[in-house]
């Protein structure tokens, strides 16, 4: 059976891990600040702040852009629960709009959307693949709202040459073993913004005056403060000597997946009614998932298409969910209308592409889609 994913991660990941045990500091300390210092520069973001996952990255984001109870936030259905969950956390509404061909958000329909109680827009960069930063970034200004980036697939992807992480002031990152690079479970928001910075390292750790690493290097006494209802949304140092190795592999790991499906592209852009998600110039994406699109000129249904699969050993997956489908969302959306939403999560499927993926996979998995839709 051919995989649909698989975390690349090696013994160098284990030695790191291995030493940060037996150095004594196992929780957020010194490995999660050099994890933070490189992330950061990676990116090109003057601040990062390391955290549980991403799901508490974006909790945090919408409570520092304020956005509170009452409050509406623009987000597209099509994209993994967690993205409309963030905006519960804090009691307000997900508005959901609608996506275009390439899964991201349609500026148009977002437009259609904002009312006097909309307070930001959530950017999902899908599957990786960035969204139109500079178009939101300029309605958001235009409009008086907050802009927070979902970048939890696009670690390593970049749009107009500059990698994701740098172009806005809340963009929030996942290691899930899902993404591109994983720390088990992971989050990282970059910021440029210094306020954000400090109340984000704040309510990361139960909004703590003082931090361990601080108490550990003073040379008296100091008790500390409890300045406002804080959490515990700490990445361990174990976590963040896995990232550190991860990080160092990041663009090499972007590249061969990238080699993958240009392959994959090749071999399927003849399909009749199979289409590939284009990258438009200026874009770059880190291939977290590769998907096919099908239409009813395809030779077989997509849901029949996953079923031979299987049969022929190899794994794929539905489309990205729709929020407004599940039953946590179901009763209070359901006078939401999303023909198009619905149209891309009901007619796509991800196919395996991981790293290192053996040639003899690769292989297998183009003949097998060919043979089933040629
Ligand atoms: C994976 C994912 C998340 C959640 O990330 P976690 O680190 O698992 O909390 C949020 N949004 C999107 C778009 C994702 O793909």
């Amino acid at each position: 059976m051919i995989a649909i994913a698989k975390p690349y991660l090696t013994a160098d990941e284990a030695q790191y891990a291995y030493d940060t045990i037996l150095s004594g500091w196992v929780t957020q300390g010194p490995k999660v600040q050099e994890f933070e210092e490189k992330f950061a520069a990676y990116t090109g973001a003057k601040y990062a702040v390391a955290l549980s996952n991403c799901t508490t990255a974006l909790h945090l984001a919408m409570i520092v852009a304020g956005v509170k109870a009452g409050d509406e936030v623009i987000c597209p259905s099509m994209s993994y629960v967690a993205t409309a969950n963030s905006i519960k956390y804090v009691g307000a509404t997900p508005v959901f709009a609608e996506v275009d061909e390439h899964f991201n958000l349609d500026i148009e329909d977002v437009k259609k959307k904002i009312t006097l109680n909309t307070k930001a827009i959530l950017l999902v960069h899908q599957i990786g693949m960035p969204a139109d930063i500079d178009a939101f970034k300029l309605l958001c200004e235009q409009q008086g709202l907050k802009l927070i980036e979902d970048a939890a697939c696009a670690a390593g992807s970049a749009y107009k040459g500059k990698r994701i992480g740098s172009h806005s002031e809340l963009v929030c990152f996942s290691f899930h073993p899902r993404k591109v690079i994983t720390t088990g479970d992971g989050g990282m928001i970059t910021t440029n913004n210094e306020d954000y910075y400090k109340r984000i390292k704040l309510l990361r750790q139960h909004a703590m005056s003082v931090n361990d690493r601080e108490r550990h290097a003073a040379n008296k006494i100091i008790f500390e403060d409890h300045l406002e209802i804080g959490y515990n949304y700490r990445m361990t140092d174990i976590q963040a000597s896995v990232g550190i190795k991860q990080l160092e592999k990041l663009d090499s790991i972007v590249a061969e997946r990238r080699k993958i499906a240009e392959r994959y592209n090749a071999a399927f852009s003849d399909l009749k009614g199979v289409s590939v998600q284009k990258e438009e110039e200026g874009y770059f994406t880190n291939y977290q998932s590769y998907t096919l699109l099908f239409t009813n000129e395809a030779k077989l249904t997509r849901n029949a298409f996953m079923e031979k699969m299987l049969e022929q050993g190899v794994a794929t997956r539905r489309g990205i969910m729709t929020a407004h489908r599940e039953s946590a969302y179901k009763e209070e959306c359901k006078h939401v209308s999303l023909p198009a939403t619905n149209y891309y999560s009901d007619n796509s499927v991800v196919i395996p592409l991981f790293y290192p993926m053996k040639e003899e996979e690769i292989a297998k998995v183009i003949e097998t889609v060919k043979a089933l839709l040629a």
